[in-house]
């Protein structure tokens, strides 16, 4: 079988691999990926410090044929490279089609974005002096992403990285490197100069710790959990480096006596369900006023009912496996916990067999849960929902803010004065009215608050934040 080499200094290099398991067929290899040293990732940080100089002086034409043309290699490959996504990761075919196509958006935009670069020219308070003030790139980034979006997290911060003139060491998660390898691939073709875009694949521990651990990596940029999150900052400090974090989610999505409720069963389907619940974005907290509380139950466990788990890749699956064997018994741990707390197993909770060899799990619901209890409060990043019931709009609002965390929130309502409400006063990043709480714009910020995030939000054109650093330059006329 080919092994699916690092880039490192232009060059494919490396001889011991790993195996991509399918998680919908654990007896299909998807591939053989490298497995890089921590001595690989400094071999290419040096490549990437090395051709930094001139990639930052690069054209802005140059970037962005570049970056175009990866955008549509990835448009007119969507359907291979959306089974693949779907083959490793284990979202349905669907799904991982969309999330290719998105990829494909993200580097258009930023494409777009590379001829829009712009800076400032103000006059001075004093007389005969002009200010100007402009961007510039930071120099090597350090890109480290986790499994659960394996095409579209690293085109999000792969394409605004060149965009704006860095140089790269990406490192994707050990469990999904095909999609990742694909894009390094298309990137290098469209005419990347030597050292620009350096990948190494392998373990977080050793290929991602190098990172943390290099003075010459200037920023990072890290999607994962909190726990691993906070490494990157401690170390990050230590080097007086640029760093920005995403991190887990407990979402809210309220749903009001007043909503509609098909519009909020689809939505709190959606978000709690789809993508097996592995979004970062899913509402795993459904908080429900008296009043709808019986009916919305009723309403969602009968759609449950309908939803069909099974492989990947098979028309008619609605939810596919869940991405590993750790993860599996993270979410069996979870479910155990929830009826030691005395939340009511209202659906699922078993696992399920299939045709295939896979980590199937049925879509879970626990009723009755209070915001206190651990599967409220704690991200469990599987298809395990909390159902919190409330008095009225002031108690689920309170409820729904009751978090460390603070990425998207959601609510379903017909009262535009409560839709408004919850829009000013909801203290997540990205908050959704009637929708679910994942599914966001290729094109507008992306981030959260509280223990969600940290740093300058990600896509569409506050990605400049993080990418750049501004400088402001004097001159006597
Ligand atoms: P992890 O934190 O385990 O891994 C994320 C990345 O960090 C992986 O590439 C991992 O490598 C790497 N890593 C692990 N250890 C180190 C280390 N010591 N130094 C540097 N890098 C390291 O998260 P998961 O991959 O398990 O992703 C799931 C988590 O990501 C969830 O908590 C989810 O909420 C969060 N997430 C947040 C999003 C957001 O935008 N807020 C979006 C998507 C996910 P390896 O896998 O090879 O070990």
């Amino acid at each position: 079988m080919t092994i699916y080499q690092n880039l490192i200094a232009g060059e494919w290099v490396g001889s011991d691999a790993t195996k991509n398991i399918n998680p919908s067929d654990t007896n299909e290899v998807v591939g053989l990926y490298a497995d890089g040293t921590a001595e690989d990732t400094r071999n290419a940080i040096a490549a990437a410090k090395a051709a930094f100089p001139a990639w930052s002086r690069s054209g802005i034409w140059e970037r962005h044929v570049i970056l175009k043309k990866a955008g549509d290699e990835i448009m007119a490959r969507k359907d291979e490279l959306g089974a693949l996504l779907a083959r490793e990761e284990g979202k349905t075919l669907p799904e991982a089609i969309g999330e290719t196509i998105r990829a494909s958006q993200i580097f258009e935009f930023f494409a777009g974005e590379a001829l829009r670069l712009a800076g400032e020219v103000i006059p001075s308070v004093r007389p005969n002096i002009g200010v100007e003030i402009t961007r510039d790139p930071l120099g090597v980034i350090g890109i480290i992403t986790p499994w659960n979006f394996p095409i579209a997290i690293p085109a999000w911060k792969i394409a605004p990285a060149l965009c704006y003139g860095n140089t790269i060491v990406f490192k994707p998660a050990e469990l999904v490197p095909g999609c990742s390898w694909a894009i390094v691939d298309i990137l290098h073709r469209a005419g990347l100069p030597k050292g620009v875009l350096n990948l190494v694949m392998g373990k977080g521990s050793l290929v991602g710790q190098a990172m943390l651990d290099s003075p010459d990596v200037t920023g990072i940029t890290f999607t994962g959990s909190t726990g691993t999150g906070r490494r990157v900052a401690s170390a990050s400090i230590e080097h007086n480096r640029k760093f920005q974090l995403e991190m887990g989610g407990k979402n809210p999505m309220v749903v009001l006596d007043d909503a509609d409720l098909a519009v909020a069963v689809e939505a709190a389907a959606n978000s709690g369900f789809f993508s097996t619940g592995q979004r970062c974005t899913a509402s795993s907290r459904l908080i429900v006023t008296e009043g709808i509380h019986d009916k919305f139950v009723a309403a969602l466990t009968e759609k449950l009912k309908t939803l069909v788990v099974d492989n990947a890749m098979k028309t008619g699956t609605h939810i596919g496996p869940v991405v590993d064997e750790k993860q599996l018994k993270t979410d069996t741990d979870y479910i155990e916990i929830g009826r030691k707390e005395g939340a009511k197993l209202a659906f699922g909770g078993e696992l399920i067999t299939r045709e295939t060899p896979g980590f199937y799990l049925q879509p879970t619901l626990f009723t009755e849960a209070t915001n206190q209890m651990r599967i409220s409060r704690e991200e469990i990043f599987g298809p395990v929902v909390s159902l919190i019931r409330v008095k009225d709009y002031e108690e689920a609002l309170a409820t729904a803010n009751d978090t460390p965390f603070g990425l998207s929130a959601g609510i379903a309502t017909t009262s535009l004065k409560h839709a408004t409400h919850f829009k000013r006063n909801s203290e997540a990043g990205m908050v959704m009215v009637n929708l679910p709480t994942a599914g966001v714009d290729f094109h507008v910020p992306f981030g959260g608050r509280k223990g969600s995030s940290y740093g300058p939000r990600e896509q569409g054109k506050y990605a400049a934040e993080f990418y750049t650093s501004v400088k402001t330059a004097y001159t006597l006329a």
